[in-house]
């Protein structure tokens, strides 16, 4: 049996259905996470992957729920496979998580639906990742369970498993009570994530609005607080706070609590700058540019990023200084939303209606102001558009993380480049970022003018401020990410059951 139990609702690969059989690919998604959790295991140590699986018995396709991962590389590894049924994995992950939860999270509440039916999916997906959890974890083994896809895992495991260490991590934004509180289910849930025994969120805001909700459903004793580490801005910054609640007590079980915001695997970002095809991209995309500046901005649709927002200030912004006309450009990938999503259709929709308007006002022969990229990058297209971006313009309105900030300051520290990051003070690595020009996103007249001194910054100031930035960011890698997610787990595990 497994002494470490990862529940993620993906799998380490893809799993593609080809005729009669299930084909594997690597994972699509670029960040470092899948990687760094499966190196956990690269030590030989006996684990378990719990994942979900698309399978319906009416095909009559035999299910097998153990696969190994990589029997090489993870010679005790198995991923053990929850079999969900297609409608199961929509409602669960697609519909419920994005249209429920997800708008929740980020302060969109007023944006939610709440089905009652699709709470009732949701709670058998949890019940049977549970089951398949209890299933695979030896005696007091450790489950490592992520994000809030699986937020009533807890409850059903520890009514299933009394012995186990069950920590949590939080990959997404979380709300103050204020916010949370809107949800119909949020004793359910709050409940649920008390069973834990350690709880880790990005930055020490969100710890600390999870212990604010936690305050409005249950009788809560706090058992540790700390000041927050210098590594986060305190003040200054929409999420910075001075101190965080590090142990609470409910009814008796002592939770313990933390912020790990997420790094990247520089290495890997390394890899990619040094290819010699990155360096050729990035010279055919400057000689396209003919000296026309750069701000760039990157992100998946979706009306927790701003898009729409930037747009109107960037057209503020040459209004404003029509010395800026001719010279810069906004380039704005965007990575295609989830279809079938209505939502998604009406933002997009009022993106391209404001691009065009803009493009429409502004454009001579030779230039336009915004060129609008609606389509996904492989991550080693992506960096060249990092490398060459004078500004990199990150203006979420709400956001766990974003990784992509860092990814930008990390491809300009590798190349000794001069850029500057302009971030959002609602964005959680804005918590962590010293070193950024911080926005809010939500004032038009602060994007525009933050954009403009991104713009302007003297050489001297961006290169000491991207100097900041990538020893942060090089320091905080995802590797120190886990490796401290998880000494913190022990720690508190061992106050908890009280071992010298
Ligand atoms: N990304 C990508 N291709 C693109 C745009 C984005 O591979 O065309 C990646 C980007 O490198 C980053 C991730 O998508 O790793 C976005 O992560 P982030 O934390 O910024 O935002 P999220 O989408 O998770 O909210």
């Amino acid at each position: 049996k497994a002494q470490l139990v990862m529940v993620y609702h993906r799998l380490p690969y893809e799993e593609v259905i080809e005729g009669d059989h299930v084909v594997r690919r690597p994972p699509s998604s670029p960040n470092g996470i899948i990687p760094t959790l499966l190196s956990f295991f690269a030590n030989g140590q006996k684990g378990s992957w719990v994942a979900w699986s698309v399978h319906d018995p009416r095909e009559g396709r035999a299910f097998e729920v153990h696969t190994q991962v990589d029997a090489e590389r993870y010679p005790n590894l198995v991923a053990a496979r929850v079999a969900l049924t297609k409608q199961d994995v929509d409602i669960f992950y697609k519909r419920f998580s994005k249209e429920a939860f997800w708008p929740t999270l980020h302060t969109f509440w007023e944006r939610a639906v709440f089905r009652e039916e699709d709470w009732q999916v949701f709670l058998k997906v949890n019940r049977l990742f549970a089951e398949r959890t209890a299933a695979e974890a030896a005696e007091g083994a450790l489950v490592w369970l992520h994000d809030y896809n699986l937020w009533m895992v807890p409850s059903f495991l520890r009514r299933l498993r009394p012995d186990l260490n069950i920590a949590f991590f939080h990959h997404t934004y979380f709300p103050s009570a204020d916010v949370f509180n809107v949800l119909p289910w949020r004793r359910e849930i709050i409940g649920s994530l008390l069973q834990c025994d350690y709880i880790g969120f990005h930055i020490p805001r969100q710890s600390e609005n999870f212990v604010d909700v936690v305050r409005g459903v249950a009788p809560l004793e706090v058992l540790e607080t700390r000041a927050c580490a210098p590594r986060y801005q305190t003040y200054g910054c929409a999420v910075g706070i001075e101190a965080m609640t590090t142990a609470i007590s409910v009814h008796g079980r002592r939770i313990g609590l933390g912020a790990h915001p997420v790094g990247l695997d520089l290495g890997r970002v390394e890899q990619v700058v040094k290819e010699p095809e990155c360096q050729n991209l990035m010279d055919e995309l400057r000689k396209q540019l003919r000296g026309v500046r750069v701000v760039l901005s990157v992100e998946r649709l979706d009306y927790t990023k701003g898009i729409l927002a930037k747009l109107l200030a960037f057209e503020a912004l040459l209004d404003a200084h029509p010395e800026l006309v001719g010279k810069v450009s906004l380039l704005t990938i965007c990575v295609p939303a989830a279809k079938e999503m209505t939502v998604y259709e009406t933002l997009l929709a009022d993106i391209e209606r404001a691009v065009g308007r803009i493009n429409g006002r502004f454009s001579r022969v030779g230039w336009s102001p915004v060129q609008f990229f609606y389509r996904a990058f492989p991550f080693r297209e992506l960096v060249p558009y990092y490398l060459m971006a004078d500004v990199m313009w990150i203006t979420p309105l709400r956001d766990g993380l974003n990784l992509v900030a860092k990814e930008y300051v990390a491809t300009q520290g590798l190349c000794n480049g001069t850029g500057a990051l302009v971030l959002s003070e609602f964005a959680g690595s804005a918590a962590e970022l010293h070193g950024a020009l911080l926005t809010n996103p939500h004032d038009p007249h602060d994007l525009r003018d933050t954009l403009y001194i991104g713009l302007t910054l003297g050489k001297a100031e961006r290169q000491a401020r991207l100097r900041e930035l990538y020893a942060t960011v090089r320091h905080n890698d995802i590797q120190r990410w886990g490796d401290e997610f998880l000494q913190a787990v022990e720690d508190s595990w061992r106050v908890a059951v009280d071992v010298p």
